[in-house]
C-alpha cells in the first residue's frame, strides 16, 4: 500500500528520490490570499493539482532534487470592464530545483532559468501552489464578454485615467516577488 504524503508537509528530497507523485484538490476557502482575492467568493470552488519529484544531475553529474508541480483552478474576480464578477480561470505549470541552503537558492535563482528554493524536510506545496497562482492571475481580471452592456467610451477613457481605488492585491504580491529578485 502506498504511503500518504502531506501536501503541507512533505520532505523534499524523499520525494524526489523516490520519484513519488501526488495529486489532490482542496477547496479555495483554505487558501488565505486566494481568497482574500476573490473578497470572499468561491470557497467552495476547488484547486486541483499535482506534483512530480524526481533527480536530475547537475553539470558536475551530481543529483538534484526536481519537482514539477502544475494547479489549476477558478476564482471569482471583480472584472475591470464592468466591476461584476467574472470566473477566472487560473493555472500554471512549472519546475522547481531544490538546494540545501537559503544562501545557494538565492543566487542561483538569479542565474537559472527554473525557480530555486530551498529544500525542507517539511516542504508546505499548497503554500508554493498558492504563490504561483497568485502570480499566474491576471493584472486586469475581465470577463471575455461582460453580462452587461458597458459605455466603451467611458469605460477605455476612465481606465487609463483613473487610479485605482485599492490596490490589485496580484500587482501588489508582484511588485514584492521583483524586490525580492533584485
Ligand atoms: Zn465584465
Amino acid at each position: 500500500m502506498k504511503h500518504e504524503l502531506n501536501p503541507r508537509h512533505l520532505n523534499i528530497a524523499a520525494f524526489a528520490q523516490a520519484k513519488d507523485s501526488l495529486a489532490g484538490e482542496e477547496k479555495l476557502a483554505r487558501f488565505e490570499r486566494l481568497i482574500e482575492a476573490s473578497q470572499g467568493l468561491g470557497g467552495e470552488a476547488m484547486v486541483v493539482y499535482s506534483a512530480r519529484g524526481e533527480l536530475r544531475p547537475d553539470a558536475a553529474g551530481v543529483d538534484e532534487p526536481w519537482v514539477h508541480l502544475s494547479a489549476q483552478t477558478t476564482v471569482p474576480l471583480t472584472c475591470q470592464r464592468c466591476l461584476g464578477v467574472a470566473d477566472v480561470e487560473i493555472q500554471f505549470e512549472r519546475d522547481f530545483r531544490f538546494v540545501a541552503t537559503e544562501e545557494l537558492a538565492e543566487v542561483e535563482d538569479e542565474e537559472s532559468e527554473e525557480d530555486v528554493l530551498v529544500l525542507s524536510k517539511a516542504f508546505d506545496l499548497l503554500e508554493l501552489i498558492e504563490d504561483e497562482l497568485l502570480l499566474a492571475s491576471p493584472l486586469v481580471p475581465m470577463h471575455a464578454v461582460c453580462p452587461e452592456p458597458v459605455k466603451l467610451t467611458a469605460a477605455d477613457a476612465g481606465f487609463d485615467a483613473q487610479p485605482e481605488e485599492r490596490p490589485n492585491p496580484f500587482a501588489v504580491l508582484q511588485q514584492l516577488k521583483k524586490k525580492d529578485a533584485g
